[in-house]
């Protein structure tokens, strides 16, 4: 039978945090009243968690086990989740306990109430993340608004609740390197917010390092907006207007014979036009990158066992 409620849960390494999970989510579950299950998607840990996984899941059938063959990354596992999952709601949740499931009852109540297809998870308060996350987050959030028309809510993450229709729309896309916060709002449909507080990871460490918070705002600024190449155009028209301006100015200093000199300006010049075609390049770069990989059409994750067909060999869209 359909579950009402299935709850995706992507996990690399939380050997730590697993047990902390299952003792808090649990009881939680079996008192809202409905028929859920438990996707937990593996990322291709390299710790115990498959093994945890693999005891919970004999001990408690409705948690269900999806493990990636290869670490494919936060928004993949969630991606692989979406498409295993069965429910006629979905809510996607992180492992560490900083999104508290005890939300989750209120976002399936306000998306039955209000008849809305999703409920976005917003933090009223993220004392806990760091000095350094926050201003990041805001920084980005405001740049990504500007440059692209998504409406995406600042302090909206990945913890929302989305309808079966939702969760179709999102498995029909054969996008790349997607980012669910984004993707969501365009898809456009109806939406309530619930606010909670993000609280402290509950055991192990974050498995975002700044390199990959770093890849996620390149996928998501290329992934909504053309403007970063609209940007380099200017750069370029900007640096033609410049250098006109200064070929009239070695013209007039010639013709009044001051052509000694000039050293400093001619080394700052030729390195600032070297660093905005660099950037300029490297911004062709992204977009190229995501056209390829695009082309390409490989998957973006593997899927080497799933505890519903205990099959083997699935894999993602491509
Ligand atoms: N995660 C994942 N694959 C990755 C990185 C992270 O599935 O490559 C999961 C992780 O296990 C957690 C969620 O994504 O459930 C959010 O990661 P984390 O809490 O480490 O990020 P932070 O809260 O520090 O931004
Ligand atoms: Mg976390």
């Amino acid at each position: 039978m359909v579950p009402e409620l299935s709850v995706v849960i992507p996990m690399y390494n939380e050997q730590e945090v697993l047990p902390l999970l299952v003792e808090r989510l649990r009881p939680l579950l079996d008192g809202m009243g409905v028929r859920y299950e438990v996707v937990a998607v593996d990322d291709g840990s390299s710790d115990l968690t498959a093994a945890l996984l693999q005891r919970y899941h004999r001990e408690w059938p409705a948690l269900r086990v999806v493990r990636l063959r290869a670490n494919a990354g936060h928004q993949a596992a969630i991606s692989a989740g979406l498409v295993s999952a069965l429910g006629d709601y979905v809510v996607t949740l992180d492992a560490d306990l900083q999104d508290p499931p005890e939300v989750i009852p209120q976002m399936l109540a306000a998306a039955k109430d209000d008849g809305v297809d999703v409920v976005y998870g917003v933090r009223n308060d993220r004392s806990t993340d760091t000095w350094f996350k926050r201003a990041s987050a805001q920084a980005f959030y405001r740049l990504i608004t500007v440059m692209s028309q998504t409406k995406a809510h600042a302090d909206a993450g990945d913890f929302r609740l989305m309808s079966r229709a939702t969760v179709d729309a999102i498995n029909s896309l054969p996008e790349h390197n997607r980012v669910l916060r984004f993707i969501v709002p365009a898809l456009g449909f109806p939406s309530d917010t619930v606010e909670y507080k993000r609280d402290e990871r509950a055991a192990g460490t974050s498995k975002y390092p700044l390199i990959k918070m770093i890849r996620l705002s390149l996928d998501s600024l290329t992934g909504f907006s053309t403007a970063p190449l609209r940007m380099a155009t200017f750069a370029g028209l900007g640096g033609a207007v410049i250098a006109v301006l200064l070929f009239l100015y070695t013209l007039i200093a010639r013709s009044q014979g001051h052509t000694v000199a000039g050293w400093t300006s001619t080394v700052a010049i030729v390195s600032a036009f070297g660093a905005v075609q660099l950037v300029c390049v490297g911004i062709l770069g992204e977009y190229i990158g995501r056209m390829y990989a695009h082309m390409q059409g490989r998957p973006t994750y593997f899927i080497a066992y799933d505890s519903l067909t205990a099959g083997h060999g699935d894999h993602g869209p491509t």
